[in-house]
Parts: C-alpha cells; structure tokens; sequence
C-alpha cells in the first residue's frame, strides 16, 4: 500500500537503472521510479528511462547543481535516491536535504577499492574473490555505512572487462533487493554499522500489507497495532511484543496494522504528538500531530489511519486491539503538550464509528512499557 517515491541519478549507459526499473514494473515493489536525473547530456540511460516511461532530465553541472537537484526531487515528492553509475561527489544541498536516503551501489566488496575502475584495481592486486557493495552515501568518496554485499569468484578472469561482467551481474541482484528492504526500513543504523531487523513471526504478512499495492488481507479474525506484535515499526523503531495480546491471538487470523508506516512515515522517526483541541471529533476540530522536530505530519497520520481502516473493513475483522495513548492508534487518551487528555488517535476515531469491538494493550495483563508512541 506504500510505495516510495525513487529518484535514480546516473551518468552513462544506466545498466543498474534498468534493473531498478524492471524491479519496480512488479507492483508489490516498494518503490515506485518517478525521475531519473543525468549530470551528462546524451547518457543512454535517459533514453532507456524514458522507454520505461519514466521522467528523465539532464541537469547541467556547475556551482548551483546540487540546488537544482534538490529542487526537482522536491518537486516530484522523492523519498529515496538512488546512485547508478552516477559520476559526481555529492555534497552540501543534497546531502542535507536527502540525508540517510541515498544510496549507491560500488563494484567492489569495499572498503577495498573505492573510487574509480574499482574492477581494474581488484585485477590489477590480484585479488581472488571482489564483488559488490550498497551503501548508504555520506560525502566521502564511497565510504557511507554499508548495507549489503555480493561476493564474486574473479579467479578465473583474463582481464578487468570479465571482472567488470561478472560483477555486473550481481549488481543486478542486489541493488533493487537492497533498496526493497530499505524502503520497508528494515535498516537500522548505529555509526558505522547496520543491521536488518528481525520482524518477528507477523513481519512477513506486515510488509506484504503495508508495502506494494494490490495486496488483498483475505479474511482475518483480529486486528492489532502492529507495534504490540514486537513488529519494530515503534517511533523508535524497536521491538517490543506485548504477551498478553500475543496470547490472546495465539491460532487466530491476525491482521498486523500501523498507520503510521501506511502514512508513509520512516521507522525510525520523531515521535509525535497532538497540538490543538481534543476530545470527540478533534481531527475534524484541527487537531494537529507534531514530531519532536517540528514536522506537521497530520495529513499523512489522517491518509495512514484511512488506509489502516480500509485493511480493518476489507479483512472482514470484528476485534482490533490498539496501542494506548499514541496519536494514531491511542483509544480514550493521547498525549498532548500538557499531557494525557482525553480524545482518539486518528486510527481509532475512525474505527469507533464501523462496527468493531476495541480493546487496548491494557485489557490483558503483561509486563507494560510507558511511551509516547
Ligand atoms: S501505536 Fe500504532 S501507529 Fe504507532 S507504531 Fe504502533 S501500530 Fe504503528
């Protein structure tokens, strides 16, 4: 049900363009291509986008390209930006603005040869074994935090043009899988390192109904805030089951729900919570959801809480069991800037109104955590 919005930047022939592209053709892919951008005037690759029917622009070089890059993602409403073949450092405006959201692919198991003709270097050292690496784009040059890699047996190779073949052809596995997963935020980053999180034994069924389109939830008994089946799309982006929920829908058909991922929000992310008035009908008054940095996000928590319900409706459910207090899910109380008052998460304002029986964390006894979310 979300798709990212993708921006590919390259320079030349666009070989891991098109295998993006022909990745995204499938709609349950969780990105969805909006703009290719070339730095070169005349790169193949912006024919071969345009045949997929996809936006292409050649944006001149220069001092004020960055801006101009940023500019046109904007425009488009890009999420994601992804690196291929694209030939230039990026620096300032675009790093800024896209931080932790773009991504290259390098041929080579770095952090060994970086930079350019990193398959001649592999040859030319004599290494046995090369590859290829995604990672996250920081302003060194391929030095961002790493996300995934491919091993390749070059020992057989005559010379650098079938290393570079080679190579190529795991490329084109793991670019489009990498940048999946990341749309889906199964990354998480400390420093220098990242790690795939485990979603647990509803993580499956969540990404297929939050992430892609076309998917239908069948027939399902429960609805839960996914966030209590310790799937980690918590504003903190951890794990945290709650047992006595799990015990309650332990052999029943779960539906996993988050309104706020099906508002397009990231995991990790600021928490949030409500300005303005509350009670009975405060998102109809005005009621505002801010982050803790100041993002209005109401308009994708009101689009995320309608999502969630249509999967409640479509799936037949009788039962939903929320998360308390949050701004999407919260049942009787949410939390405000002058603490817990009374009024509905968007999701469950909603829900009050179809014919449902809503229950919260707090009618099954568990070990319970306090938190904004
Ligand atoms: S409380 Fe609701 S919106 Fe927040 S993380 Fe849990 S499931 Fe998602």
């Amino acid at each position: 049900m979300i798709r990212r919005r993708l921006a590919i930047l390259v320079s030349g022939r666009g070989s891991n363009m098109d295998a993006i592209l022909r990745a995204a053709e499938n709609p349950d892919y969780p990105l969805v291509p909006v703009v290719v951008v070339s730095n070169r005037a005349g790169a193949p690759a912006l024919e071969k986008a345009r045949r997929h029917g996809i936006e292409a622009i050649h944006l001149k070089g220069g001092p004020t390209f960055e801006d101009r890059l940023v500019r046109v993602l904007e425009k488009r409403g890009v999420e994601v930006v992804a690196l291929a073949g694209f030939m230039k450092l990026l620096r300032g405006a675009m790093l800024e603005r896209f931080a932790d959201r773009i991504l290259n692919i390098h041929p080579s198991l770095l952090p060994s040869f970086p930079g350019l003709d990193a398959q001649a270097q592999a040859f030319e050292h004599g290494v046995r074994v090369s590859g290829c690496t995604v990672h996250l784009v920081d302003s060194g040059m391929d030095t961002g935090p790493i996300l995934g890699q491919r091993c390749v047996d070059i020992s057989s190779c005559h010379n650098e043009k079938e290393v570079a073949s080679a190579i190529l052809e795991q490329e084109h596995v793991l670019y489009p899988d990498i940048l999946a997963r990341f749309a889906m935020n199964l990354y998480r980053t400390e420093g220098r390192r990242t790690t795939e999180v485990k979603t647990g034994p509803h993580g499956q069924d969540f990404l297929a109904l939050h992430f892609g389109v076309g998917t239908d939830p069948g027939q399902r008994d429960v609805a839960v805030s996914a966030c209590l089946l310790g799937i980690p799309c918590r504003y903190a982006g951890d794990s945290r089951a709650h047992e006595g929920v799990l015990r309650h829908v332990e052999g029943r058909r779960v539906l996993p729900v988050c309104p706020e991922v099906l508002g397009g929000m990231w995991t990790p992310r600021a928490p949030m919570i409500v300005h303005g008035p509350t009670g009975p009908g405060m998102w109809k008054d005005g009621a505002q959801a801010i982050s803790e940095d100041g993002e209005n996000r109401t308009q994708a928590l009101l689009k995320g809480a309608e999502r969630a319900a249509g999967l409640v409706s479509r799936s037949g459910v009788r039962e939903v069991i929320l998360k308390e207090r949050s701004p999407s899910c919260g049942l009787h109380r949410i939390h405000t800037p002058q603490g817990l008052k009374d009024g509905h998460g968007a999701f469950a304002e909603i829900l009050k109104n179809m014919s449902v029986t809503l229950r919260t964390e707090e009618d099954f006894p568990s070990s319970r955590t306090e938190n904004l979310d």
